[in-house]
């Protein structure tokens, strides 16, 4: 694979969209030296207090106050707030780090912090790190410490990855606020594996990034698996999100919880939802329906098109967007 890359072919989560390249050990051209492979520490275990997913949990985007919904008068019980984003802009971390996340964004529901970042962004946190973020951010519960792996790349990479989320869903142990572990691995026995671990330690809310799974076309396969492990360990007690796929799902899907920005990002794009599923907003299939949702108040989308004013029509959206989906996975 290195030799091809050398050639100059792109690999899609290696070399292709990212710059930055997993496999740089291995990689005679500026490669850095391979580290040692990573033990699994001591592992612990603890009651860990649930989360308690609502059906749908909205991500947010930290940076841009035209995400944040409930300035809009929409009501709903928690959000995700992506680390990232703060980490990205100096000034905003420096104000949400004084304030905490629930002064800084004026929100009085559950705060869910989010660690799925990009992958560069990742081996910059060491533990104590993400301890000092969380004590300032204050967030009502966090995720385990986000990992890469990738299907395409060597298993010792993703088991190095797989080893390192374990070790760092332990250390977390020591955080007395609800926590979410996290199911990723590059294949069936490294899901299993970093599952049974973390339900071994006490974990009972698992959130599982899944949007590169769904635009392949895996996820529907991954998920059977994930759900019978997680029945299969004795705990009913168990919740499970999908992270990051902005429809509802078909089948299998009982009891799962969802979290996305897509309800945003398309309303960016002048996407309408219907029923969970998003339209551009003048496809016949929506135009002409009249939505009497608080933010339509009984406008068919082409009226809301024909307004010719950008801003009006992301505002509409916007709402629009949220409370379909929150009402579509409800259901
Ligand atoms: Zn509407």
């Amino acid at each position: 694979m290195i030799f091809q890359c050398i050639k100059g072919v792109s690999y899609t989560g290696l070399t292709y969209p990212n710059s930055f390249c997993r496999l740089r050990v291995y990689c005679p051209k500026g490669g850095k030296p391979r580290p040692a492979p990573l033990q699994v520490g001591l592992l612990r275990s603890k009651k860990v207090a649930k989360v308690g997913f609502p059906k749908f949990v909205p991500q947010v985007d930290i940076r841009d106050s035209r995400s944040w919904f409930w300035r809009d008068g929409v009501d709903l019980p928690a959000i995700f707030a992506p680390l990232w984003q703060l980490l990205a802009d100096e000034k905003a971390l420096s104000e949400a780090r004084s304030k905490g996340l629930h002064d800084y964004l004026g929100y009085n529901g559950e705060i869910l912090l989010s660690t799925v970042m990009p992958d560069e962004m990742i081996d910059r946190l060491k533990t104590e790190d993400y301890f000092d973020l969380i004590k300032d951010l204050r967030p009502d519960a966090a995720m385990v410490p986000d990992n890469y792996t990738y299907t395409d790349v060597p298993l010792y990479q993703s088991w190095s990855q797989t080893i390192r989320l374990v070790n760092l869903a332990n250390d977390f142990l020591d955080l007395d606020i609800p926590l979410i572990g996290l199911i990723k691995g590059a294949d069936p026995h490294q899901i299993r594996w970093v599952i049974e671990k973390q339900v071994e330690m006490g974990y009972v809310s698992f959130a599982m990034p899944a949007r590169e799974l769904h635009r392949e076309g895996l996820l529907k396969g991954w998920l059977r698996h994930v759900r019978q492990m997680l029945g299969g360990n004795h705990a009913m007690n168990n919740e499970l999100l999908v992270y990051g796929v902005g429809q509802k799902l078909n089948g299998e899907t009982h009891n799962m919880c969802y979290s996305n920005l897509s309800w945003f990002l398309e309303a960016k794009k002048s996407h309408c939802y219907k029923d969970g599923v998003f339209y551009e907003i003048i496809d016949p299939e929506i135009r002409y329906e009249e939505c009497n949702c608080p933010a339509c108040k009984g406008l068919m989308p082409q009226e809301i098109y024909d307004m010719r004013d950008r801003e009006s029509e992301l505002r509409i959206l916007v709402v629009h967007n949220i409370l379909d989906l929150a009402n579509s996975l409800s259901r």
